[in-house]
């Protein structure tokens, strides 16, 4: 068998932890869902009744807990958005949601870091969103747990707080698109494979992070999450 060269040697495979196991999951690509809680919907100025849709991060921008993320880029008004995170364990394309959850390996808890002046901007101008939602460290993301370990979580406490003061509260049931239903949606347009990382989207509170700023978030029967965010001025 003939091994592959590079030219440049291959960059670092990014991965996530799995709760209490020695082996990590390769992350394959990172999908979100915008506007899945109607409160956060109608905060950013939207309609609340919308079919779910996605867009991407780069893979190697997904960090562990525990990170001190570097304040990014381009902005000056980045912000927290708190995120179960579902990780794809069995492939598949067409996905019915009634066989969704049997795809599933696992859940997590992920912070969905957003420049949000990029974002709007192109909003505002009929642009791609990439700009706004993928820089380095935008995707933190805790150990995954095993559905095997917790089963599904239904309703559940989803919260994030920025130096001991909570700022989002919700739960999980207030999703506007449930579990199945986005990893339906997700698996028309991609076929969907392990390793897979899905950002189900974020309740209302979101707000702005500034260098220094220590970040906790969780949801209740899933993980906890804890970054902070560099001061570039006290290197
Ligand atoms: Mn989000």
């Amino acid at each position: 068998m003939t091994e592959t060269s590079f030219v440049f040697p291959p960059p670092p495979r990014p991965s996530v932890a799995v709760r209490d196991r020695a082996e990590r999951i390769a992350v394959r690509r990172v999908l979100c869902v915008g506007r899945n809680y109607a409160a956060h919907a109608r905060e950013l100025g939207n309609d609340d009744r919308q079919p779910p849709f996605f867009f991407l991060k780069p893979a190697d921008a997904v960090v562990e807990s525990g990170t001190v993320v570097p304040y990014p880029p381009l902005t000056r008004n980045l912000h927290h958005e708190i995120e179960l995170v579902v990780v794809i364990g069995r492939g598949g394309a067409e996905i019915a949601a009634e066989r969704a959850l049997g795809h599933v390996y696992g859940y997590a808890v992920g912070i969905d870091l957003t420049r949000r002046d990029l974002q709007f901007q192109a909003r505002d101008a009929g642009k791609p969103w990439d700009w706004g939602k993928s820089f380095d460290g935008c995707a933190p993301c805790s150990p995954v747990v095993p559905a095997e370990r917790i089963g599904h979580p239904g309703a559940a406490r989803i919260w994030l707080g920025v130096n001991g003061t909570l700022k989002q509260d919700a739960n999980l049931s207030e999703m506007i698109w449930s579990v199945p239903e986005v990893i339906a949606a997700a698996s028309t347009a991609m076929r969907l494979e392990p390793g897979d990382l899905i950002y189900t989207g974020t309740p209302s509170g979101v707000g702005a992070l500034v260098p220094g700023d220590r970040v906790h978030g969780g949801v209740d029967a899933v993980a906890t999450i804890e970054i902070s965010i560099a001061d570039p001025s006290a290197a």
